[in-house]
């Protein structure tokens, strides 16, 4: 590759989580610009990652749109040998490398934006928790907490506490 900038486009979409056995987005539409600027020793790496993925809500179970932007940057050298100063931000490559990880890159910037809770309001636009779900839901926890209530144990704590 000479040296100078390069523009690179992907289109990422659920072919792409497929190939990701543990990824924790499995749906998703997104485009992806990268742009490489080549220097003799380094390559300065800007991915411009922009769409949508698809979450399913902690509340009520639905499957919901995200929106999801995010920049990145990674620098990467190339050395002759093996060299261990590898961080997130610098990528280690031996000259002899001819590849760059792109897809691992962009499926690691996309999966570690997906939130530990997730809730149809907070990363959704414009939607709310399904109603009806919701209901089911709670019927489904009151249920369970009326079976607690007849369970045997607790029906003998009832008598000893009514003598
Ligand atoms: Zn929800």
């Amino acid at each position: 590759m000479a040296a100078g900038q390069h523009d690179f486009e992907f289109e990422i979409d659920d072919k792409f989580f497929d190939c990701f056995e543990h990824s924790l987005v499995k749906k998703g539409k997104l485009t992806a610009s990268v742009k490489l600027q080549k220097q003799e020793t380094m390559l300065i790496v800007l991915f411009d990652i922009k769409g949508s993925v698809q979450l399913t809500c902690d509340v009520c179970l639905s499957h919901f749109q995200s929106p999801l932007l995010c920049q990145e940057r990674v620098i990467v050298k190339f050395v002759n040998e093996e060299w261990d100063e590898e961080t997130d931000e610098v990528l280690i490559l031996n000259k002899n490398d001819h590849e760059l990880p792109i897809a691992d890159l962009l499926y690691e910037y996309i999966n570690v934006r997906v939130p530990y809770y997730t809730k149809c309001e907070e990363q959704g636009i414009g939607i709310q928790c399904d109603p009806e779900m919701l209901a089911r839901i709670s019927n489904t926890e009151q249920s369970s907490l009326e079976e607690e209530n007849i369970d045997p144990r607790w029906a003998t704590l009832k008598n000893i506490k009514n003598n």
